[in-house]
């Protein structure tokens, strides 16, 4: 079984990277060692995490120790919506780049289609509690994309949280220069994003699933949500391949070629979730799991969902 992704660009995606959003800055580096420790090539962050410092300490240390090379790794990050005027894509990667102590990443994303107005705050809202959109669109914004690769800093751009006409609308831009490689959403289970997957195949743009787990430690989370690693058909299936059930919820994107990116601070845990390739889920138990869709998100943002680029009023 592959354990990397092909992208469009030829690079090989690590097809299970370690997660990072939520995992605290004083916990984060220990976490991003005990990954490479385990053999993880590809770490997933972002700006609005505000952990990229000690996500690149964690990476520095590794290569520093002389357990990984920079050219082994694949390191991700995404641009925040505060920052999509085209002139403001350059001086947000570079930041990203600084606070990991890198010179460039394999790949970089636009975080949301929206863009939000520029300023210190990164969710600005209005009294309502609505956020304050900017004066960009996402197209705009992905020509400063398009330059960040152009000039070295990035190896490989994409999006995440597009819905399909948006994606749509970005692959036939007057003048597009590069199609996204990769594109990341929330799947898993409850959300199997059959159709977005395969309308992004058809269009070779890779995809990453985000809260492969369901995000049970997101700060929204309600005691009555539904729960993907108590879910008792799924922990029946873990039991029958002596797996536990987060290994079942990561291998179920692996078989689908798609790429997944669980977070953990726990080393046992992060061990754990690299465990993954040593067993095959049937067909059956793959079509089981599918049979829970629901349509439930983890990431609704419903603060932007009066802005003109919120995706998620489409059906995908
Ligand atoms: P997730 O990976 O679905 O779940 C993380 C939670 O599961 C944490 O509470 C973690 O606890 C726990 N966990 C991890 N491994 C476990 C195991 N083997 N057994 C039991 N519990 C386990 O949630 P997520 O953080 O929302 O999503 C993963 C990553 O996707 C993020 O970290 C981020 O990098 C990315 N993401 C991207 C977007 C986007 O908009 N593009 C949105 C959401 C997420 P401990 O850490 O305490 O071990």
């Amino acid at each position: 079984m592959a354990t990397s992704v092909k992208l469009s660009t030829g690079a090989q995606m690590p097809i299970v990277g370690l997660g990072t959003w939520k995992s605290p800055p004083g916990k984060v580096t220990e976490a991003v060692k005990a990954a490479i420790s385990a053999g993880y090539r590809h770490i997933d962050g972002a700006y609005i995490y505000q952990n990229e410092v000690e996500v690149g300490e964690g990476i520095a240390a590794m290569i520093k120790d002389g357990v990984v090379k920079r050219e082994e790794l694949f390191i991700v990050s995404k641009l925040w919506c505060t920052f999509h005027a085209k002139s403001m894509v350059r001086e947000a990667c570079e930041k990203t780049l600084s606070d990991l102590k890198l010179d460039y990443l394999d790949l970089y994303l636009v975080h949301w289609p929206m863009g939000l107005k520029a300023g210190s705050d990164l969710f600005p809202t209005d009294s309502a509690g609505d956020t304050i959109p900017d004066h960009s669109n996402f197209l705009e914004t992905w020509e400063g994309m398009e330059e960040l690769l152009d000039a070295g800093l990035v190896k490989a751009i994409g999006i995440s949280n597009f819905n399909r006409d948006q994606i749509e609308s970005l692959l036939n831009k007057p003048g597009l220069k590069y199609k996204p490689a990769n594109i990341q959403v929330e799947c898993h289970p409850f959300l199997t994003q059959e159709k977005l997957i395969s309308y992004c195949n058809s269009k070779g743009i890779s995809v990453t699933a985000y809260s492969p787990l369901g995000s049970p430690d997101r700060p929204w989370a309600k005691p009555d949500d539904p729960s993907l690693l108590e879910h008792p058909d799924i922990k029946a299936i873990a039991a029958k391949y002596k797996k536990t059930t987060a290994q079942v919820l990561i291998r179920f994107h692996i078989q689908r070629n798609v790429v997944v990116i669980p977070k953990s601070i726990t080393p046992h845990r992060i061990q754990e979730n690299f465990q993954v390739f040593d067993f095959q889920l049937s067909d059956e138990d793959m079509k089981t799991i599918l049979g829970f869709n629901r349509n439930w998100r983890v990431c609704p943002f419903l603060m932007n969902k009066k802005h003109k680029d919120y995706p998620f009023h489409a059906e995908f």
